[in-house]
């Protein structure tokens, strides 16, 4: 079995060599330019175009991230990058659910004992109490109720705030009110106080932050975006918190990346800043997973993680 490998930031040397041990009788290169030998598997992210284009013996590509918003960004421009006969999967969970849960809890805890406040009084050693947030009504809405919205759901639900999530198609989880499609869209955002951000990029869901959405909220909103910047209309965000309609946000991820020094963002006082980084790939999981997935192939089954292409996600 031949696999290859392309990531632009990660080390070759440690993916192929921990996968090497989980895979022994495998065949493991890093993918270079020029290299169009066959190989079974493709392991990728921001894939070049002729990584995968014609690849002769090509069964399965596996993206090296839970979202494959590159992979299929590509694939749009560049229909013929992947025949439709190649399934691609892309990770579930494998330790990202546990970190998107410490940011979600981290943020909205801060969020609703004002201790973001509090720390803006420290800087004026201005000692004073603000009232407290009725726990009843700080309602979490999360958009996106696949592997990570259903994490941070359980995650948040222990705290007792009342979870509710949004969903292309309808969802039963215990102690969750379930919202899906457009129709249901406007109930959802409309008892919801903090918005937490966990939908897939597609062409369906981009811009879907945008100013019309952040004003159908809870007044003096908390939001959270946890997914992928093209969702967030940045300037629109700006306009909701100058009117109140937001009171803060965290953001992990830009529509432009890293983020511009010069970026409004950076100075203001009412939003939060992490470098893409909220839940990152966990090398050791992640090999176990794909090494797992392929065995599962060669037994003849289809593993998790199948991407729909059509749909995007
Ligand atoms: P997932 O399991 O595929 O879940 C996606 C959820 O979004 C599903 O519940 C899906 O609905 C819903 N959805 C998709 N399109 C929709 C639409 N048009 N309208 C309403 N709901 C829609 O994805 P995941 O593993 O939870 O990951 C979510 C995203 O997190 C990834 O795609 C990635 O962009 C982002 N992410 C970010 C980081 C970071 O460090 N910031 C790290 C990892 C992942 P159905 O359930 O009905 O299909």
């Amino acid at each position: 079995m031949d696999i290859i490998f392309y990531h632009p930031s990660f080390n070759a040397e440690t993916w192929i060599g921990g996968l090497q041990q989980r895979l022994p009788k495998a065949r493991i290169r890093q993918w270079t330019p020029g290299d169009d030998a066959p190989a079974d598997f493709a392991l990728v992210r921001q894939p070049p175009v002729e990584m995968l284009q014609g690849r002769k013996g090509l069964r399965g590509v596996f993206a090296l991230g839970a979202g494959v918003d590159d992979i299929l960004g590509q694939l749009r421009q560049h229909p013929e990058m992947l025949a439709k006969e190649v399934p691609l999967f892309r990770l579930e969970d494998t330790g990202m659910g546990r970190q998107m849960q410490e940011y979600a809890v981290y943020h909205v805890l801060g969020w609703f004992r004002r201790f973001t406040e509090y720390q803006q009084q420290k800087v004026q050693s201005l000692w004073k109490h603000l009232p407290n947030y009725s726990r009843t009504d700080f309602s979490i809405g999360i958009l996106g109720a696949g592997v990570l919205g259903q994490s941070v759901a359980e995650s948040l639900k222990i705290w007792g705030f009342p979870v509710r999530c949004w969903s292309r198609s309808p969802k039963d989880l215990p102690g969750v009110t379930s919202f899906h499609g457009a129709e249901q869209l406007g109930e959802f955002l409309a008892g919801s106080q903090v918005l937490i951000n966990l939908l897939p990029n597609t062409p369906q869901t981009e811009g879907i932050l945008n100013r019309n959405l952040l004003s159908q909220l809870k007044p003096q909103a908390f939001l959270l975006n946890l997914a992928r910047g093209a969702h967030l209309v940045e300037d629109d965000l700006l306009a909701a918190i100058e009117a109140g309609e937001v009171k803060a946000a965290a953001l992990d991820v830009f529509v432009r990346e890293p983020l511009d020094t010069s970026h409004p963002f950076w100075t203001h006082p009412d939003i939060a800043i992490t470098p893409h980084n909220a839940a990152v790939t966990l090398p050791d999981e992640a090999m176990d997973y794909i090494a797992k997935s392929i065995a599962i192939l060669e037994a003849g089954e289809t593993p998790g993680g199948l991407v729909d292409v059509n749909r995007g996600y």
